[in-house]
């Protein structure tokens, strides 16, 4: 039976609202390949009244005493706490992530993130004392940018708008979320929740197609600071939108993450952590930090693949929903071309088929419409092929055999990306050498996808460049009083 079409409409100025021509998108649920929301298809005149609202909304709530600030977030994190189901299971809903993951992981942790922006309000507004002389005193002011606009992916949108927009709203700026056309409907249910939570105009929510809306907002002289999360070349596309205005930019991009397997490892945990909370459950792969690469030292490569097919051979591909699901579908068609795209290469490329690919289509039988990659593994040993250095974003890994630490250190580092790394072993030496030598943003050692606020979370090389943090969004302004 067909599902019923819920319709979700932009927060702008406090008020909730179609987008002004009136256009909208489907959205559609990836398990059924069924249309269940629309959204708005929101063009500039929607940016303009976004960036207008922000706008006017920056004065009071920037020079609101950051104690105050702190009291409207700590109601912000009340509002995740009493939503989460409906919030997670909105979300599974529209992006096919299961809701163990939505619900389990996700919403807990973003009321926990919501809580420590509020403690954080006190950063944004501390600065340096320099005594200069007897007579001269210098000192440093943090400010807030002004109106932050975050651009966020479909993957874990709840997520990355909470990274966004709750430390720039702890740090005085107001906020624009852009979340992305394929799957918004939890970042715009959430409009609705906040509507009558935070200041009108405070935060804003816009969606709409990336090119239109997002390429609006991006070039709009009234933004006075971007961050994204999102592929590499929507980076360069924004970089380059943004350069004549020279807006502050940070950015959080793809990544093809090694996860290094050396024979000294607990093999029970490595296995698991290579397969299950890496590139298949959770998102099916769909994880910017997903460790793609499996390198594995050769004296256990054979019992290492043997565990990973074991592993993989047990997950549950069924409805995203169903708490029991280990694995759900790609987000949408276009996804799911390119996915099984990867596929195609890599067999013509010569890469070696273990389990999935091409022959191992994914069958779910009561969802058949649905966008479903089975679980795959390839082998080689050629770490310049496609499907080594180009993000796939699904369940696709590829595993490398290596001798010496030096040979894994060099195919880690043999890659445009760089977001994280994974490290299994018992030799803290190793493991300390290994911190210091991967060109990764974060490493992870004998654990992987743990992403604590406090922590930073970026990348380097074209993984992008800073992280969402309170100070991040702040600019420091110098002072000097002569008497
Ligand atoms: P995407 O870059 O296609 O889209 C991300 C957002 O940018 C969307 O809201 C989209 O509408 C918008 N956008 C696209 N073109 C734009 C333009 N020209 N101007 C302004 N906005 C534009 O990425 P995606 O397909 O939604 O997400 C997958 C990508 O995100 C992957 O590369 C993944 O690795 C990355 N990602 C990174 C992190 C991280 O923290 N590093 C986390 C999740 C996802």
């Amino acid at each position: 039976m067909a599902e019923s079409i819920t319709e979700y409409r932009n927060l702008i100025g406090g008020r909730l609202v179609a987008a002004a021509d009136g256009r909208t998108l489907d959205s559609v649920n990836p398990a059924t390949g069924e249309t269940w929301a629309r959204i708005p298809a929101s063009g500039r005149a929607d940016a303009e009244a976004a960036v207008a609202a922000a706008r006017e909304a920056f004065p009071r709530w920037s020079a609101m005493p950051a104690l105050g600030r702190a009291a409207l977030l700590r109601k912000v994190a009340e509002v995740f706490a009493a939503n989460a189901e409906e919030l997670a299971r909105i979300e599974t809903r529209d992006n096919g992530r299961i809701l163990r993951d939505t619900l389990k992981r996700d919403l807990p942790g973003m009321t926990y993130l919501w809580q420590i922006a509020a403690g954080d309000v006190i950063d944004a507004v501390k600065g340096d004392t320099v005594i200069l002389g007897p007579d001269t005193l210098g000192f440093t002011r943090r400010e807030p940018y002004g109106v932050v606009l975050g651009i966020i992916p479909w993957n874990s949108p709840i997520s990355t708008f909470s990274a966004k927009a709750a430390y720039a709203l702890a740090a005085g700026n107001t906020v624009i979320i852009k979340p992305a056309e394929q799957a918004c409907a939890s970042v715009l249910r959430l409009g609705e929740l906040l509507a009558g939570v935070l200041p009108p105009g405070v935060l804003n929510i816009v969606s709409g197609l990336g090119e239109e809306a997002g390429d609006a907002l991006v070039r709009h002289r009234g933004v006075n600071k971007i961050s994204l999360t999102g592929s590499t070349q929507t980076g360069q596309a924004i970089t380059r939108a943004s350069a004549d205005a020279l807006k502050p930019l940070t950015f959080e991009l793809g990544g093809k993450s090694p996860n290094i397997v050396f024979a000294d490892a607990d093999l029970d945990a490595a296995a698991q952590g290579v397969t299950v909370n890496s590139v298949y459950t959770g998102n099916a792969g769909q994880v910017c930090v997903a460790g793609s690469r499996i390198l594995i030292q050769r004296p256990v490569w054979q019992e290492m693949i043997e565990r990973v097919t074991a592993i993989a051979g047990g997950l549950t591909l069924a409805d995203p929903l169903d708490l029991a699901t280990t694995m759900g579908p790609i987000v949408s068609a276009g996804q799911y071309e390119r996915v099984t795209g990867y596929l195609e290469i890599a067999e013509k490329e010569g890469a070696e088929l273990v389990f999935g690919g091409t022959t191992g289509a994914a069958v779910v039988p009561s969802m058949p419409g649905g966008y479903w990659v089975a679980p795959t593994l390839y082998t080689t040993t050629d770490n310049s092929l496609r499907v080594c250095q180009e993000e796939i974003f699904g369940p696709v890994a590829v595993a490398i055999p290596f001798d010496t630490d030096a040979e894994a250190l060099a195919i880690s580092n043999d890659s445009s990306y760089g977001l994280a790394a994974g490290v299994w072993t018992r030799d803290l030496g190793r493991a300390h050498r290994f911190i210091r030598d991967l060109q990764s943003g974060t490493v992870w050692v004998n654990t992987f996808r743990q992403m604590p606020p406090g922590l930073p979370f970026g990348g380097v090389k074209d993984s992008g460049y800073g992280h969402d943090a309170v100070l991040a969004y702040t600019r420091e302004k110098a002072a000097i009083i002569q008497t």
